[in-house]
């Protein structure tokens, strides 16, 4: 079975699953992901096996929308953020950098380009949470989260931004090599609602 699939059998998203095997593959730095309490036994043990240190952060969040934890509002009760890496500082890092709202410090730990850091902080606000983008082309495609199907962790600040085209490229070789099924069928679901007018 590839990494990719056991990944998936263990956290339950495509999404999630993919961000894991990045940053073992040393594409990513730190993951951020969130999970509900009773999920996060399950990703403590994974880490554990995997030698990733993970760090929860001190507040929860309310999702923006369904289905996507890329950012919602602090609140009291809900989902919490865990930071995960290889290195137990970097973890530490991103979690103090979110709990400040230091967008930007947060941004270069989960390896988002500096562009769409500058736009995630020039547009996101409490009440304007979804900065997605009408799909121009696959690679930068976000619509398909609501059924686990994206490349990208962050908000691209164009269709066309080079840095967010160049990640797509470098995660989604290393998704192909390993499990070619996984690979087609993640480009099939993102140009599925491409138009090309
Ligand atoms: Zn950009």
């Amino acid at each position: 079975m590839s990494q990719l699939s056991l990944l998936l059998k263990i956290v339950g998203s495509r999404m999630k699953a993919q961000e894991f095997f990045l940053l073992l593959k040393n594409k990513k730095p730190v993951i951020r992901q969130g999970y509900y309490d009773d999920e996060a036994n399950v990703i403590l043990a994974l880490c554990n096996e995997m030698r990733l240190n993970m760090i929860k952060s001190d507040f929860a969040i309310e999702l923006a929308e369904s289905g996507f934890a890329n950012k919602g509002v602090k609140s009291k009760e809900g989902m919490c953020f865990y930071y995960i890496s290889k290195d137990p500082n970097l973890a530490v890092a991103a979690k103090e950098a979110e709990s400040t709202d230091d967008h930007k410090t947060l941004g270069k730990f989960l390896d988002y380009p500096p562009c769409c850091i500058d736009f995630f902080e020039t547009n996101f606000s409490q009440t304007h949470t979804n900065l997605q983008l009408t799909p121009a082309r696959w690679e930068t495609n976000l619509t398909k989260r609501v059924s686990d199907w994206c490349v990208l962790s962050h908000f691209p600040c164009s269709n066309d931004c080079k840095h967010s085209l160049s990640l797509t490229t470098t995660y989604f070789r290393i998704i192909l090599e390993d499990n070619p099924h996984w690979a087609k069928e993640l480009k099939t679901n993102l140009e599925s609602n491409i138009s090309n007018e």
